[in-house]
C-alpha cells in the first residue's frame, strides 16, 4: 500500500525497507540483510532521532521563534533537525559544531539550510576547551534562546530506536535474527535496538563497530584519527549501554570505504563509508560465528543497519582521486580502478581510433553550408581552419549554431569565424594555456578518456597545433574498445 500524503518532511521518516544483500561475498550459510536508513528524507536515520527530539521540544513548549538549536553532531543530525525545524519554528535558526572530517558535500548542504557552521578538530577530547561539546555549551550561554542539542547524552536518542526503529526491524524479520551489527558513535542507535530486539529475540548477538583507533568500548585515550565520518568516537557516550553489546570490532578505514565502493557498484546501495564498515563487520564476524557453531545451524540471519547516504560522499568515497590519494582502495578495488583508467586502454593511442581524415571548413564559408554539412555528415562539431597557411582557427558546434539560429542571432548567410569557438592562441615563449590540451595521434588513449570526462570531442593535431588531423568523440573510444573486445585480445 502506498503512503499516504505526509503533513511535513518530518512525518515522512521512517519505516525504511530491509533488503537482502547478495552480491556481498557472504557464504551460503548467512542471510545478509541491510536496513536502508539512508531511505529518510534527510538521508541518514539521525532524521529519527531529530523528529523525536523535536516533538519533545514543542510539547514542553520551549521552542520559540527565536530559538537557536545548538547541535554538537558529526553532520548527520545537524543535517536532519534543519530540515525539520521549520514545521515547529518558521525561522529557527541551527548552529553545528562539525569536524574537521566532514566532508565539504555535507557542509554544503547544511549551508543550504541555512546553517551556520563551526568546525571543531578532530582529535579534541570531549574535556578540551576546544572540543565541539565545551564550544557548543559556551554558544549556548551566551545566545538568549539558545537549546544545546547533545545527542550524545540525549536519552531520546536511545529511546527513538529501541520504540520505534526495534519496532519496525521486529515486524520486517518477524522476529527471526541472530545477530545485529551496528555501527556506534553516540550509541544511541545501538542502545535502544538492543534494548528492544534482545528482550524479544533470544539468543541475539549485538555486535558494535568503530573506527580503527576509537575508543567507544573501552575509553582508552587513543592519540589516532580516522576518516570515516559518523562513526567512532574518542569516549565512551554516556547513553551507551555497554552490557548489551556482545562485541566490538574496530575496522581500519580502508576496508570501510572500500566495502561500501562495492556495496553501491554490486548491490546498488547508495550508502556512506560506515555503512561499508558495518557490512565488512558482520561478514566477518558471522563467518566466525559459523565456525563455532554447530552443524546443526542451517543458516545465520544477520541484519546491518546502513545509516546514511553516499550522496553526502560524492567529494570523498565516490571520488577514486581522493581515496587513491588517501590510500583507501582496498588492492581488489585499486586494480579495478588502474584497469579503467589505464589498462583497458593498453598501449593504444589515438592513432589506433583510425579516425576519418578531418572534415573541415574555413573561416568564411556560411552557417547555413556549415549547417548543412554538419546534417548531411552526422557531425556535431567542424574544426575551422585557415584558408592558407591551414592552421586550425577553432571550432563550430552544432548545438550552438541551432540555438543561435532559433533565436534570430546568427543567420545562414553569416561567416562561421563569427560564431565559431576560438582556440586560445599559444604565445611564442609561454607554455601552451592550461585551457588547451593538445592531442596528438601519439597521445595514449587513456589520456584521451580522462579528456572526455569533461568535453564532448577532441581536435586531433600535430605536436605543434598546426594540421587538424581528425576530431575524436567518447563514440570513437567506444567502438574501438569493443572492435577491440570483439576481435578476442585480452586486456
Ligand atoms: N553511521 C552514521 C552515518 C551516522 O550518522 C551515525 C550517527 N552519528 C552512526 C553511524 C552511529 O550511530 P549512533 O550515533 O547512534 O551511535
Amino acid at each position: 500500500m502506498a503512503p499516504p500524503i505526509r503533513d511535513s518532511v518530518g512525518d515522512a521518516v521512517g519505516d525504511t525497507p530491509v533488503v537482502r544483500l547478495r552480491k556481498s561475498g557472504a557464504s551460503e550459510k548467512i542471510e545478509l540483510l541491510a536496513k536502508l536508513e539512508f531511505n529518510n528524507p534527510g538521508g541518514s536515520i539521525k532524521d529519527r532521532v531529530a523528529r523525536r527530539i523535536l516533538s519533545r521540544l514543542a510539547r514542553e513548549q520551549k521552542l520559540k521563534d527565536s530559538t537557536v538549536l545548538v547541535v554538537p553532531s558529526s553532520g548527520n543530525l545537524v543535517l536532519s533537525l534543519a530540515l525539520q525545524v521549520p514545521r515547529y519554528v518558521p525561522h529557527g535558526r541551527v548552529i553545528g559544531l562539525v569536524p574537521e572530517r566532514t566532508s565539504e558535500d555535507r557542509i554544503r548542504l547544511l549551508k543550504s539550510l541555512g546553517v551556520d557552521i563551526v568546525r571543531t578538530p578532530v582529535e579534541a577530547h570531549a574535556d578540551s576547551p576546544e572540543s565541539k561539546f565545551s564550544l557548543a555549551k559556551k554558544i549556548t550561554a551566551d545566545l538568549p534562546d539558545a537549546i544545546l542539542i547533545n545527542e550524545y547524552a540525549d536519552i531520546d536518542n536511545v529511546r527513538t530506536h529501541a520504540e520505534e526503529t526495534a519496532e519496525e526491524i521486529l515486524e520486517q524479520t518477524e522476529g527471526k535474527l541472530d545477530i545485529l551489527v551496528v555501527g556506534a558513535e553516540t550509541g544511541g542507535t545501538i542502545s535502544g535496538l538492543a534494548k528492544t530486539l534482545k528482550a524479544k529475540i533470544p539468543g541475539l548477538k549485538v555486535i558494535g563497530v568503530e573506527p580503527e583507533h576509537s575508543s567507544i568500548r573501552d575509553n582508552v585515550t587513543r592519540s589516532g584519527v580516522w576518516r570515516v565520518e559518523d562513526m567512532g568516537s574518542n569516549f565512551t557516550p554516556s547513553i551507551l549501554d555497554q552490557s548489551l553489546v556482545d562485541k566490538w570490532l574496530q575496522i581500519p578505514d580502508q576496508v570501510s570505504y572500500s566495502t561500501a565502493r562495492l556495496l553501491i557498484k554490486h548491490e546498488g546501495l547508495l550508502c556512506g563509508p560506515s555503512s561499508g564498515g558495518v557490512v565488512a563487520a558482520a561478514l566477518h564476524y558471522a563467518d566466525e560465528a559459523l565456525e563455532v557453531a554447530s552443524s546443526d545451524v542451517s543458516k545465520l540471519r544477520v541484519l546491518t543497519i546502513l545509516n546514511d547516504t553516499a550522496r553526502n560522499y560524492t567529494s570523498t568515497l565516490m571520488s577514486d582521486d581522493w581515496l587513491l590519494e588517501h590510500d583507501l582502495m582496498d588492492a581488489t578495488l585499486a586494480r579495478a580502478a588502474a584497469y579503467h583508467r589505464h589498462e583497458k586502454y593498453r598501449a593504444a593511442s589515438v592513432e589506433d581510433l583510425q579516425l576519418p581524415a578531418a572534415v573541415t571548413i574555413p573561416p568564411t564559408a556560411t552557417v547555413g553550408y556549415a549547417m548543412d554539412l554538419m546534417m548531411t555528415r552526422e557531425f556535431s562539431q567542424l574544426p575551422v581552419i585557415h584558408p592558407t597557411n591551414r592552421k586550425l582557427m577553432g571550432y563550430i558546434s552544432q548545438t550552438t549554431l541551432t540555438n543561435l539560429l532559433e533565436e534570430g542571432q546568427a543567420h545562414d548567410d553569416d561567416q562561421v569565424s563569427k560564431w565559431m569557438y576560438s582556440f586560445v592562441k599559444k604565445q611564442p615563449g609561454l607554455a601552451t594555456p592550461s585551457k588547451y590540451v593538445t592531442i596528438t595521434p601519439l597521445t595514449p588513449l587513456a589520456e584521451l578518456a580522462q579528456f572526455f570526462e569533461k568535453h564532448s570531442f577532441a581536435v586531433v593535431t600535430d605536436e605543434d597545433r598546426r594540421w587538424c588531423l581528425g576530431v575524436a568523440t567518447k563514440y570513437d573510444l567506444m567502438t574501438f574498445l569493443n572492435r577491440r573486445q570483439s576481435s578476442g585480445r585480452a586486456f
